[in-house]
């Protein structure tokens, strides 16, 4: 289908792309890699009347060293992500998460920001970001505030941004000495995940100083298994601890059924997932 008519501005900085979506009300839309907002306006899912497009907002783009956290811009691409040695080396979790996002056309294009602001359940990189308990910097017409990740998914597809904010880029504090691990399930390869884990975990003369478990998929947002890092702190990083960490993966999700996967085999695969992901970040 053919997208209903809607006005286009593309502005060259934050202050102005804020303007822009203010000017535009309700219905403007900002549009970053359009690999979600373009099949949604052609489908008419979304009509918008204005498209704020940030294709030039190059202050929203790259990685930066900022001390003890990565800054990540919103409008970098999740090959840029793939590429960038800061994130492989400071925040390799999101690297493990980006190499399974869809196929490489998907990934020149789809933004990091854009994937955290959609907020589809079955993302991802909002798992991700709640398990590195990353911080939004969100830009709105009464100024800049911060986000937590624990407070900026708030429901399926919908996140604390009001139609006039603009998600400006993403704190993610440096994991020094953790292992991380992202583990997916899907039925083929460059598909959404069923259910996907995002793990890290910090190791001590063998046992398990800190956990941070979060799941993909496994609800309207991004689940953190608080249980599995309770289970697991202080634990011996042996198979068998981390086998019966995972066993509470699923405590208190509330997957959905979909004619992919129903409710309760989303919940088995939930722990069978984080005793890999596990397994893989802090396993001796
Ligand atoms: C075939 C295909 C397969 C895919 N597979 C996966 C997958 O396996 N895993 C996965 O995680 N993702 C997958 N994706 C989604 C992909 O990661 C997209 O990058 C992502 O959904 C949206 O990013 P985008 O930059 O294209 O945003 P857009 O499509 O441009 O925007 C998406 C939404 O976010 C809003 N938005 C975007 N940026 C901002 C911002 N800075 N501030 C405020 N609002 C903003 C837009 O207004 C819009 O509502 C897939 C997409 C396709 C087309």
């Amino acid at each position: 289908m053919i997208p209903a008519a809607f006005d286009y501005t593309r502005p060259s900085g934050v202050d102005e792309a804020v303007g822009a979506l203010r000017d535009g009300g309700e219905d403007a839309k900002v549009l970053a890699g359009g690999q979600s907002l373009i099949p949604m306006l052609r489908m008419r899912l979304a009509s918008p009347t204005t498209v704020v497009d940030l294709g030039d907002v190059t202050e929203m783009r790259g990685v930066r060293d900022d001390g003890d956290a990565l800054v990540i811009g919103a409008m970098t691409t999740h090959d840029e992500i793939l590429h960038d040695p800061l994130v492989h080396e400071h925040a390799p979790l999101i690297a493990q998460a980006t190499e399974t996002v869809a196929d490489r056309q998907v990934r020149h294009l789809g933004t990091f920001g854009g994937s955290l602001a959609h907020a589809d359940p079955a993302g991802d990189l909002p798992s991700v970001a709640s398990a590195l308990d990353a911080t939004f910097e969100v830009a709105g017409p009464s100024g800049r505030r911060s986000v937590p990740a624990s407070e900026f998914f708030v429901d399926y597809l919908t996140t604390v941004l009001e139609p006039d904010d603009l998600l400006v880029s993403v704190r993610v504090p440096k994991l020094t000495g953790w292992g991380t691990h992202y583990e997916k399930f899907n039925r083929v390869a460059q598909a959404w995940a069923l259910v996907g884990v995002a793990a890290a975990v910090r190791r001590s003369n063998g046992s398990v100083a800190e956990a941070r478990v979060a799941l993909t998929n496994m609800g309207p947002t991004p689940v953190r298994a608080y249980g599995v890092e309770d289970a697991l702190t202080g634990t011996a990083a042996t198979e068998d601890s981390l086998a019966a960490a995972a066993q509470r993966a699923a405590d208190g999700a509330e997957p959905s059924s979909d004619p992919s996967a129903s409710a309760e085999y989303r919940m088995h695969l939930a722990t069978v997932l984080t005793r890999r992901a596990l397994q893989a970040a802090g396993g001796a």
